[in-house]
């Protein structure tokens, strides 16, 4: 089961992770079996900055609204399902806490990867210095153009838009959707940060809202914490 992998998190003892392509299979089961999970839990992902915290295997509900999930959970994974917006996997140096984090560019503007950050520190006493984040393949600045609208709402936010947001032609802006949230993850105080430099739009392996349309499917990326105890 090949998925592409982080280079810092593979260095990582005691957890597992994956960022799937169109070629992975798309039977949750099967790859939970694969990485010896209990359970790949997911939310229904809907452009917010809501952070949830997975206490429970039981007490989860796929259909949960959010797009962030948080577990200190062992053999569970979590996962967040994208199509060129910004998949982020999380883990700090203690092995406790994991995160995956959906960043379209509603999220990105309301600053999810930060608040996923603050969450950890606050729930689990975990300094942002601590953390190592990961930003996965995602539509790249070589392909994402954004109109005037979208544009004008990052601009308006007002947080160093001009080090990500460029102009392109008529009227139309590229947006580096990736390093909005590396300085987000920044900002926040996350210093170990990889980003995976694949473009989901320019790489036909990768599902495509760009390139595909409406109704498109979308790719996994998900990290666990494995069962074992660390030494
Ligand atoms: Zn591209």
């Amino acid at each position: 089961m090949y998925f592409v992998q982080s280079k810092r998190l593979s260095s990582i003892e005691g957890i597992v992770h994956g960022f799937a392509d169109r070629n992975v299979c798309a039977d949750i089961a099967e790859i939970e079996k694969h990485f010896e999970l209990s359970k790949i839990a997911q939310l229904k992902q809907v452009h917010s900055a809501d952070v949830l915290i997975l206490n429970s295997v039981e007490n989860h509900d796929d259909l949960s609204e959010g797009d962030a999930l948080v577990t200190g959970l062992k053999a569970v994974g979590i996962a967040v399902r994208t199509a060129d917006c910004v998949p982020i996997l999380l883990v700090d140096d203690r092995r406790s806490v994991i995160a995956a984090v959906h960043g379209g560019w509603r999220g990105t503007l309301s600053e999810i990867a930060m608040n996923t950050v603050r969450l950890i520190e606050s729930e689990y006493g975990i300094n942002p210095s601590q953390l190592t984040a990961v930003i996965g393949p995602s539509i790249k600045k070589c392909c994402y153009e954004v109109g005037e609208d979208v544009a004008s709402l990052f601009k308006e936010r007002g947080q160093n838009s001009d080090q990500y947001l460029f102009d392109s032609r008529d009227s139309k802006y590229t947006l580096d959707l990736s390093l909005a949230n590396k300085l987000g993850l920044q900002k926040a105080g996350v210093t170990d940060i990889e980003v995976i430099d694949i473009c989901t739009r320019c790489n036909d392996s990768f599902y495509s809202y760009r390139r595909e349309g409406r109704g498109v499917n979308t790719q996994l990326s998900f990290i666990a914490l494995k069962q074992y105890a660390r030494k």
